[in-house]
């Protein structure tokens, strides 16, 4: 089977501060909901409905010039009860940056969100970058600001057009108690399949009985699950189209007859 790691469990790795954080260690019945790329005006308000009709939670990763020019949207995530972080400035593959330039972009889309005023009240604990991709010297620029890194153990692929049962398969090969699912809710405008994938993904939580939250809550008074996790572009864009180059459905050719 074709498939690309994106770390390891590495045995000195759940210490705390140490790798990015990809869940918590727990047998609970409880995972993390993430979505990256807001606040869109189209697809964000619409997630936030299906959140509430599902009684679910969820982080939010914002993009700080997206959250400048819709504060009301960071407003309505917050209110609702979700958490926000920090996804960039831009969407930027800090590995492609020099090192100080990714420090200097994070701190600099940090100070950006804790400007919007909603944000007051809310300390950012968490960044995720960009594209997932990360080296040692962006992992540590964001630890610089003062932010934990988190990544994910299971994604829909909700940027792919599939049924909305073969995004739930995707998310739930990878995806046991405790793990963060990526999910999207920037641009581009296309709130109806959100819609859909969304309603699916919390359909199958509820099935299996466990509950979708935030990263913050997932990993309050349990041990967060940590990897080693660099990633290069050309590796993330890879994984991201896995599912679609591991054909589980085919079945062998019958013989050929003379
Ligand atoms: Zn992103």
């Amino acid at each position: 089977m074709f498939r690309v790691t994106l770390g390891y469990v590495s045995p000195g790795s759940l210490s705390p501060g140490r790798g990015t954080i990809c869940g918590a260690v727990t047998s609970d019945p409880v995972v993390a909901l993430t979505f990256d790329d807001g606040p869109d005006p189209a697809n964000t308000p619409v997630v936030l409905d299906v959140l509430a009709q599902h009684g679910a939670h969820a982080t939010f990763f914002l993009i700080s010039e997206l959250a400048r020019r819709n504060p009301s949207l960071v407003e309505q995530i917050s209110s609702a009860g979700h958490e926000v972080a920090l996804h960039g400035r831009r969407h930027v593959d800090l590995t492609s940056v020099a090192p100080w330039t990714a420090f200097a972009t994070v701190r600099a889309g940090l100070r950006e969100l804790a400007r919007v005023p909603t944000m007051a009240a809310h300390p950012i604990r968490f960044f995720r970058p960009p594209y997932g991709t990360q080296s040692p010297w962006t992992h540590a620029a964001a630890r610089w600001c003062g932010l934990e890194v988190v990544g994910w153990t299971a994604s829909p692929r909700d940027f792919l057009v599939l049924e909305p049962e073969r995004h739930v398969a995707i998310t739930f090969d990878d995806l046991e108690p405790g793990g963060v699912v990526l999910m999207h809710d920037g641009p581009p405008a296309n709130p109806t399949r959100r819609v859909a994938v969304l309603h699916a993904i919390l359909g199958a939580v509820a099935e299996r009985g466990w509950r979708a939250t935030t990263v913050g809550d997932l990993l309050e008074g349990r041990t967060a699950r940590r990897r080693r996790w660099l990633l290069r572009r050309a590796a993330a864009v890879v994984e991201e189209m896995r599912p679609l180059l591991v054909r589980e459905d085919l079945t062998p050719l019958p013989p050929r007859t003379p």
